[in-house]
């Protein structure tokens, strides 16, 4: 049951309008009163496919069962219209549109203690844009019942802290709330930040196996022994001379190349497959986060994100800050494998805004740019999909990084 709704204070949203959520997804299930309501208009732009006898709707397969979702041309949504604008919002109503589209971008955390988190949906170019956008807090409470009856996730009691250890909610919220009191600190340039949250990460209290707490020694043989932090990970280079110095990972790139080129592999082999399926939204950006991780691989060591007051640096931390207070984290296989894979996000994020500025100084733009793309094609959850060692390299890199 919630008993209280809790959202990030100080964000912000403002939709960009570019219809970037409106191509590239599976839509779905959609509303028996979404389709009655569609089916009885007459659309005047795109009615060859939206009216009578085309249908705007088709059946696909989700978890095992087949459900009702919007058909797509091109990987975009049916309803979009040439110039970006959302056919059913613009000659029907807002109030028309599918739940899943009206409570875009934004996701819901139910925790164990009643209370429901609202974050942002990072993979939306609106979420970071600050600057123009409204304050959540002011303009969110005549969605929120809709936004309350959309799927929400569920934060379980214990939370998968790292490799096979729990927390109980509360202690792994009191290291949160820490984290998000370290991210308001306009001082320090996110990569410092980094490796605070990763410190505290490694620090927490942690339970021993029938009780008590197991602080000293949990990053011993157990859970990061051979295969996690072995030689290849800590040795030479690893965390070697500067991996404290500025810049993005610094010495830890030993530790980090393994997850980066995990990552490498699958952006480019989702490339090939969107290609082939004609989804020209996904191939583009997963093309993008391709040449972001082999320029990361090749040497790339960005300075955005290394200096307090950076263009790149308030949006980074706010994306940070929403993983948190989203609990984004615990849909990760654990926390600290969400963190190393989240920091290794920012990374790439921080190369890839720099490509896009081609040689200008970065604007707050390309940050956004370069976060959306890698929010897009890097999903906290999806860690299995990078391969069976990436969550292993992932949290070896957050335990790399809080020494
Ligand atoms: S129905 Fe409208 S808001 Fe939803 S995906 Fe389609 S164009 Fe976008």
């Amino acid at each position: 049951m919630i008993t209280a709704v809790s959202i990030l204070e100080g964000a912000r949203f403002a939709c960009q309008g570019s219809g970037a959520c409106c191509g590239g997804y599976v839509y779905g299930p959609i509303e028996d009163a979404v389709v009655r309501v569609v089916r009885a208009h007459r659309f005047t732009e795109n009615g060859e496919l939206l009216n009578g006898p085309a249908d705007p709707f088709e059946r696909t397969e989700i978890d095992g069962e087949f459900v009702r979702v919007l058909r797509r041309v091109d990987g975009r949504c049916v309803f979009l219209s040439r110039t970006n604008k959302c056919l059913i919002h613009q000659e029907i109503s807002p109030e028309a549109k599918p739940g899943l589209c009206r409570a875009y971008p934004f996701n819901v955390a139910l925790a164990p203690n009643g209370v429901a988190y609202v974050s942002l949906n990072m993979e939306c170019a609106g979420f970071a844009d600050g600057s123009h956008g409204t304050l959540l807090e002011d303009t969110l409470e005549e969605d929120l019942p809709v936004l309350l009856a959309m799927p929400t996730q569920r934060v379980p009691p214990r939370v998968a802290w790292a490799g096979g250890v729990t927390l109980d909610f509360e202690s792994a919220l009191a290291v949160e709330e820490a984290w998000l009191a370290d991210l308001e600190a306009p001082d320090r340039a996110v990569a410092a930040c980094v490796r605070d949250l990763c410190a505290r990460w490694a620090e927490a209290d942690l339970p021993a196996p029938g009780g008590g707490v197991a602080r000293e020694g949990w990053l011993g043989e157990g859970w990061l022994g051979e295969g996690g932090l072995g030689e290849g990970g800590l040795g030479e280079g690893g965390l070697g001379e500067g991996w404290l110095g500025e810049g993005w990972l610094g010495g830890a790139r030993a530790v980090a190349a393994p997850l980066i080129e995990a990552i490498r592999i699958v952006l480019g082999e989702t490339v090939a497959v969107e290609q082939a399926r004609g989804n020209l939204i996904d191939v583009a950006l997963n093309r993008r986060g391709t040449d972001a991780a082999v320029a990361w691989l090749e040497g790339a060591s960005p300075v955005l994100g290394t200096r307090a007051g950076d263009a790149g640096d308030a949006l980074m931390r706010l994306q940070l800050r929403n993983v948190v207070f989203g609990k984004a984290l615990h849909r990760a296989p654990t926390v600290g494998a969400g963190l190393g894979l989240e920091v290794a996000k920012l990374a790439l994020g921080a190369v890839l805004a720099e490509q896009l500025a081609g040689g200008a100084p970065v604007t707050p733009h390309h940050v956004n740019e370069g976060l959306r793309t890698l929010n897009r094609c890097l999903r906290l959850s999806g860690l299995d999909e990078l391969g069976e060692d990436a969550a292993a390299s992932a949290e070896a890199l957050a335990c790399a990084l809080g020494g």
